[in-house]
């Protein structure tokens, strides 16, 4: 299989189209093989731009699909019984969402990966009907400062004041860190079967209202937690043989650099959060790059949630998401410098 020869690890960049008011670009040469040239505005000699390898670059014309398409073998392995674990990362703004969601989590010509994979998934499903009988299970959940919640528990739209309801004491998640018996490594988060694209939909349309109403609740940290899609997958063949995968679908916070000066000890303490599992997580998938025998997953719980679809068997997908603008230009090195150094290529 192509996939198999790329390694475990790939690493996509996806740069989004400049928008009407953003000038000047960052963005020297795309090509074709992967390669990607960045250039500072301020500094535009030929001698200053910095050339970048990934497996793949998106540039700001690519659409959804052609996204999805690219992605689509390594969605399909789960169906296989591989584990896998798909996450964009980025500063905010960068595209994250739209990758992984779509604008407003659903305009219909524009889905992102998450709806894609799902609908695909059942595709599957139902051409290797008379092999394979699958069952697909869902869980969401968001990491913020270091606690796991369900956002699948309950409707928290129901609260109208908010304020009084404090999510940030109520319906935090342990990680089991042994589950390479096969159990599950949230087992207390609401699993929700689904038969359909649609029923999936509705989930995530709830998971994504109480993400909307706790990022009210705290600050609207919404950028600031990394939001986890998890699908189960469950296939009995004909003979009783059973595979048995799951698919990790994660909208990461905000990789953007906090200047101390500018928030306040809630921010300081949350931006401290973000850094420690991105950093960790960066630190993991390297780890796996280099081959090193010891592998960090129990420094965050991002890492620790993920652990089964990183390293392995398990096969890993990073969207280094980048904005073009000039102003830009420092993220988007860090961003591209934390790519690069997980990548195998
Ligand atoms: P993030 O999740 O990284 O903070 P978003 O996904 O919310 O960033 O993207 C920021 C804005 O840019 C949104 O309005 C989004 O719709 C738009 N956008 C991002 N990527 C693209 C793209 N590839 N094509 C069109 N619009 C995009
Ligand atoms: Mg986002």
């Amino acid at each position: 299989m192509v996939q198999d020869l790329k390694g475990n690890i790939r690493v996509y960049c996806r740069i989004r189209p400049i928008f009407n008011d953003e000038v000047k670009t960052v963005i020297d040469h795309i090509g074709d093989d992967g390669s990607l040239v960045v250039v500072d505005p301020l500094k535009p000699q030929k001698d200053k731009r910095k050339i970048f390898q990934f497996n793949h670059v998106f540039g700001p014309t690519a659409t959804q699909f052609d996204v999805f398409r690219e992605t689509q073998p390594l969605i399909r392995s789960v169906m296989d019984g591989y584990n896998v674990c798909i996450f964009a990362y980025g500063q905010t703004g960068s595209g994250k969402t739209h990758t992984m969601c779509g604008p407003a989590c659903g305009l219909a010509n524009e889905l992102g990966i998450n709806y894609l994979a799902i609908n695909d998934l059942f595709q599957l499903s139902d051409e290797r009907k008379d092999i394979i009988e699958y069952r697909i299970q869902v869980q969401m959940v968001e990491i913020y400062n270091e606690q796991v919640r369900d956002l699948l528990a309950e409707d928290l739209s129901a609260y109208t004041n908010i304020q009084s309801f404090d999510f940030l004491t109520t319906n935090k998640l342990e990680i089991r860190s042994c589950a390479s018996d096969g159990g599950l490594v949230l087992p207390d988060a609401t699993m929700c079967p689904v038969k359909s694209t649609t029923d999936v939909i509705n989930l995530m349309k709830l998971g994504e209202g109480n993400h909307a109403v706790s990022s009210t609740a705290i600050n609207n940290h919404s950028s600031h937690s990394h939001s986890v899609l998890t699908i189960h997958v469950h296939g009995e063949d004909v003979s009783g043989s059973i595979v048995q995968s799951c698919l990790h679908l994660v909208d990461l916070a905000g990789s953007e650099r906090v200047d101390k000066s500018e928030v306040t000890d809630d921010g300081l303490k949350e931006a401290q959060y973000i850094n420690k599992s991105l950093s960790c997580l960066g630190d993991v998938i390297a780890a796996l790059a280099q081959k090193n025998s010891h592998i960090p997953y129990k420094n965050s719980k991002l890492t620790l949630l993920l652990q089964n679809t990183l390293g392995g068997n398990a096969k890993t997908l990073m969207f280094a998401h980048v904005s073009p603008e000039g102003d830009s230009f420092g993220e988007t090195m860090s961003t591209l410098k934390f790519a690069q150094r997980v990548s195998t290529v």
